[in-house]
């Protein structure tokens, strides 16, 4: 990873996150340079999905902050500004799609509410609007104006996946996280969806948080992995360093089971 003498343009500082008594997340601090992408690798119940949600301002923690361009954010009542420019993806792409609303409702709502097309304030016109989301998903590998009027469940798992991908970008984000965003998917779909994920961080200059539990899907995306372990974070280095030397046991143990199942670092 480069250095960076101004502020990252995402970082999480300090962050602990208590269900309860129950510490989630323990002091947990990172940082994201525009444009880089991190994987935040570890087992299930590492504390990686509750650290992206304070991430995203879902949850609030019990300490620490979120800060953006270097100032910190509220925990969650933040600036329509600031959650336009925050967006997040979910594993299940059923969850975070309105089943009973049209592709075009999905796509434009974004558009229409942080009015991030035409003059600063105005409402832009259908035409505008119509033209926005045909790109939206042309970037995404959809490309048929037909989609419009239908609903999430006349689509294929990755195909949802991908209309969540656009309306996330609707909005022009400049951090993107990703929480597992292939896990539910077949596995024949989900190197495509990793595959786009890569190609939109380059075309639309995205900084990626991307949760996953592969070590070799981080490998293909990521420039910096953290890997997470009871809330903690175990080790946090450039991707290279990483696979050269991952460092505490637990890291090298993690690696050495990755490639027992033979991830080959190399591809997604
Ligand atoms: P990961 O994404 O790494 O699988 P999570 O962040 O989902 O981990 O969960 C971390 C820990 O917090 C787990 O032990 C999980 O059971 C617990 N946890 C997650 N969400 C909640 C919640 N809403 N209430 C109580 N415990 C939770």
């Amino acid at each position: 990873m480069t250095q960076h003498t101004s502020p990252a343009l995402f970082e999480l500082r300090d962050i602990t996150v208590e269900y309860g008594d129950f510490t989630a997340v323990d002091h947990v601090s990172l940082s994201l340079p525009r444009g880089e992408a991190i994987g935040i690798v570890g087992e299930s119940g590492a504390g990686k999905s509750t650290l992206a949600r304070v991430a995203a301002g879902l949850i609030a923690p019990a300490t620490g902050q979120v800060l953006l361009d270097g100032e910190p954010l509220a925990p969650i009542h933040r600036t329509r500004e600031q959650h336009r420019r925050i967006q997040m993806v979910f594993q299940n792409p059923d969850s975070s799609l309105n089943p009973s609303h049209s592709i075009y409702r999905i796509l434009s709502e974004g558009i229409l509410l942080h009015r991030t097309l035409g003059a600063s304030g105005v409402r832009p016109s259908r035409a505008a609007i119509t033209q926005r989301c045909l790109e939206l998903l042309n970037m995404v590998g959809l490309s048929d104006a037909d989609i419009f009027s239908r609903r999430p469940q006349a689509f294929s798992g990755g195909q949802r996946q991908r209309i969540a991908i656009a309306r996330a970008l609707a909005v022009n984000p400049d951090v993107l996280i990703a929480d597992e965003p292939t896990s539910a998917l077949d596995v024949s779909v989900q190197h495509e969806i990793l595959d786009l994920l890569a190609a939109l961080r380059q075309t639309q200059g995205l900084s990626l948080m991307l949760i996953t539990h592969d070590l070799g899907v981080a490998n293909a995306l990521c420039d910096g992995i953290m890997v997470m372990r009871g809330g903690t974070s175990v080790v946090h280095k450039s991707t290279e360093e990483f696979f050269a030397d991952p460092g505490p046991q637990y890291a090298q143990d993690l690696l050495a089971a990755a490639r027992s199942v033979s991830i080959t670092p190399q591809s997604v």
